[in-house]
């Protein structure tokens, strides 16, 4: 008898765990006074929501005031250790009312990767400098507010290959815990095309930083930007404007990796967003 009710105990455990989390968008109507404000997206860790209202007010977020379009549409997002609750505020007549919602908690993966150069998983001390200065430049790329609306559009896949690492895994390298992984790895050949997910500017074309060597960083808009790793080639420079689906750099193995792949990452200023949640909708 107890053991048939272990046994259900894990099979209930197994189902609970392995049930993949619902990538549905879903709607929420939130009710100020009389004002409603209808929020879209993925209200889960990693996730992406777009907000509308009609109404001119200051919105906050996260001690953020979120930027809006003319139309009285924004973003915001949810990183991946983002908690259970999230709250978000509207001036109405120089008051400040506040509205809380739920955020579906997730369960990350553990990724052990081993066979790395000794410097790529602690960097000798004379490479601080320069990666602190590398680590200001890509914060000041994330930290950008720009009023471009691209982030609006669908996101496509940036190259086809297949997906060897996934958002928000806990990482071991060379039996080291590390910070957790924050974008998805697709795993190509070299000179595989990568392409813009959706109409972007290029603020960074770098050939080769110490952790993601050669690395492009697109601005979408509203404080989403995307950063593309370990490029073996780049077609871009700061500042050019590009295209849904143009051409901007291809799949390499520069930096810290161990073979080809394009690394991906989404970022809603300091949130890392899971980039299939984009995707998939
Ligand atoms: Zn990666």
């Amino acid at each position: 008898m107890n053991i048939n009710k272990n046994i259900i105990i894990i099979i209930i455990i197994f189902i609970f765990f392995k049930i993949p989390f619902s990538i549905a968008k879903e709607s929420l109507t939130l009710s100020y006074e009389n004002i409603d404000l209808t929020l879209k997206g993925n209200f889960i860790q990693g996730g992406l929501v777009i907000g509308k209202t009609n109404l001119n007010s200051f919105i906050i977020f996260k001690n953020k005031k979120i930027r809006q379009t003319p139309d009285g549409l924004f973003v915001i997002g949810f990183g991946r250790d983002h908690p259970e609750t999230a709250s978000l505020s509207l001036e109405i007549n120089k008051e400040l009312i506040t509205k809380s919602f739920k955020i579906k908690q997730r369960i990350y993966k553990t990724q052990k990767i081993n066979g790395l150069q000794k410097k790529m998983v602690t960097p000798p001390k004379s490479f601080y400098e320069r990666i602190i200065r590398e680590n200001k430049a890509i914060k000041e790329v994330r930290d950008l507010d720009s009023n471009l609306d691209f982030v609006f559009q669908k996101f496509n896949w940036p190259t086809q290959g297949v997906i060897s690492g996934v958002f928000g895994s806990q990482r071991i390298l060379n039996g080291k815990p590390k910070r957790p992984h924050y974008g998805i790895d697709i795993a190509a050949k070299k000179g595989t095309t990568v392409v813009a997910p959706t109409e972007s500017i290029v603020k960074m074309a770098e050939k080769d930083l110490y952790y993601t060597g050669g690395t492009i960083m697109l601005d979408h808009g509203h404080g989403v930007t995307s950063v593309f790793s370990h490029l073996s080639s780049i077609n871009v420079k700061v500042g050019d404007k590009v295209l849904k689906n143009q051409k901007i750099g291809e799949v390499g193995s520069t930096g810290r990796s161990t073979g080809p792949h394009l690394d991906w990452r989404v970022n809603w200023f300091d949130q890392r967003l899971d980039p299939l949640l984009l995707l998939e909708n």
